[in-house]
């Protein structure tokens, strides 16, 4: 594996959280830009209890979620696979060594030259849902291993995709699949993506059942390769969440139609695996008090904060009406009062929480938003000038020291927090402390 140079990790021996982090952070007086604390062991814990309650289920991180390069170096030490959408994301992944048949170039409408990378690398599997898709492919990459992209969206969801991807698993796959045999073209499978942040859990049965009948027309039409299920993303990722219900539904319905040894199922989980490990502190830099006239439409007055991250950076999310929950750094102890938070931008849809109750701040005071991983970083913008979020990564020492063997992460990332370091004798002891029988950490990593 290469090494991943440039971002450092802070390394933490001894028990801590992502609050008393950012405070002590933001009490050092030195922060003015908004910043993510960074949880790696949040993702190794993930990791381990996807394989637990999913254990024929392969995750491949889509990237696009969260591109940062040490959740994506962290997740192929621990084995994961990739689903890359773009010549970029291929880039990332295969620039850390992740060898190109663990990447699924899983977007349905690719652009010519990131299908001739995509060959030029070795990735050869590939989504399609149009006759315009095979065709390119058929031209650009005649050897591609082909995944038809089905449509079954869920009753409902935060992202719903269905409406861009996905062919209709009767109308239209069925004719798809035939064209693909005349055109000589090689389909080893079916993906589908229900939705991103969906609550119904049924709807995986629902297109796993689908995906069977598309395996049998597939084989009868002569694809005899077909042996992949990619049951795509749409998993939970908030801290208090869990994938033990969605599990059981797809456990059954891999069961019941596609039993043990039939085929390889993969997944394409993004937020699950990235945005509880995020905390994001913003601080408030102006203020501003309402008194309402006759044409607002809240009567109460309120106060108008202002922070350093909004709509056109970390809180892409509030444009995709998703509600954010505020906390404050420290306790104020005074009684919370209306109010409404706002990002730094001119822009009036830059409004981060219209209507929520906060004590009394000040500039400088400092707000928290947890589970921020997912779709957050990876969009935002510098819009009228304003700095992206930073990330702080902390890992705990113990899982430090197994990841140092085990990713291509060079072992001077990895720092010592000044407070509650990696102290020296811990560090000597390392190779030797984590065994499995007293860390998760070592099964986790397949040690
Ligand atoms: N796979 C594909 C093809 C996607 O488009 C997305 C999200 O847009 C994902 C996976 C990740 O979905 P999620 O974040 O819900 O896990």
């Amino acid at each position: 594996m290469k090494v991943v140079e440039e971002q450092l990790i802070t390394v933490m021996d001894g028990p801590w959280s992502p609050e008393g982090l950012i405070r002590e952070i933001v009490e050092s007086g030195t922060q003015e830009d908004p910043f993510y604390v960074m949880d790696l062991g949040e993702v190794v814990a993930r990791y381990h209890r996807w394989k637990e309650l999913m254990p024929r289920v392969e995750p491949f991180y889509a990237v696009k979620c969260n591109d940062d390069k040490l959740l994506v170096s962290t997740l192929a030490a621990l084995g994961a696979g990739f689903d890359c959408a773009s010549k970029v994301e291929i880039e990332l992944v295969t620039s850390i060594g992740v060898a190109p048949e663990r990447i699924i170039f899983a977007n349905p409408a690719k652009m010519a030259s990131h299908i001739r990378y995509a060959s030029a690398v070795g990735v050869d599997v590939m989504t399609f849902d149009s006759e315009n898709e095979l065709m390119k492919i058929k031209q650009l990459m005649p050897h591609a291993r082909l995944v038809i992209r089905i449509r079954c969206d869920a009753a409902s969801a935060q992202f719903t995709l269905g409406v861009k991807f996905g062919c209709d698993p009767v109308t239209e796959a069925p004719s798809l699949l035939k064209l693909a045999a005349v055109l000589g073209l090689d389909i080893i499978g079916v993906s589908f993506h229900v939705g991103c942040g969906t609550t119904e859990t049924a709807v995986y049965a629902r297109a796993i059942a689908l995906a069977r009948n598309l395996f049998h027309t597939g084989r009868t039409a002569g694809h005899e390769n077909m042996n992949l299920l990619d049951i795509g993303g749409g998993f939970p990722g908030d801290l208090h969440s869990s994938i033990r219900e969605v599990a059981e539904v797809i456990n059954s319905s891999l069961e019941e139609h596609f039993p043990e040894g039939s085929v390889r199922v993969i997944s394409e989980p993004g937020t699950y695996f990235a945005n509880a490990a995020y905390t994001l502190a913003a601080m408030v830099y102006a203020i501003r008090t309402v008194v309402p006239t006759e044409r607002d439409e809240v009567a109460e007055a309120h106060t108008m904060y202002f922070i350093n991250d909004g709509v056109y950076g970390s809180f892409n999310k509030v444009a995709h009406k998703q509600y954010v929950c505020a906390e404050t750094v420290h306790d104020y102890g005074s009684p919370r009062s209306a109010c409404s938070v706002w990002g730094p931008t001119c822009d009036g849809v830059d409004c981060v929480l219209s209507n929520t109750r906060l004590p009394a701040l000040g500039v400088g005071d400092w707000l928290l938003f947890r589970d921020m991983g997912a779709y957050s970083l990876a969009i935002a913008t510098r819009f009228n000038g304003f700095p992206v979020a930073t990330v702080r990564h902390v890992i705990d020492a113990r899982l430090a020291c197994v990841l140092k063997e085990r990713s291509p992460l060079s072992a001077s990332q990895f720092v010592a927090a000044p407070a509650a370091c990696c102290t020296a004798d811990a560090q000597a002891e390392c190779p030797a402390v984590p065994t499995p029988a007293t860390t998760p950490y070592r099964a986790v990593l397949g040690q």
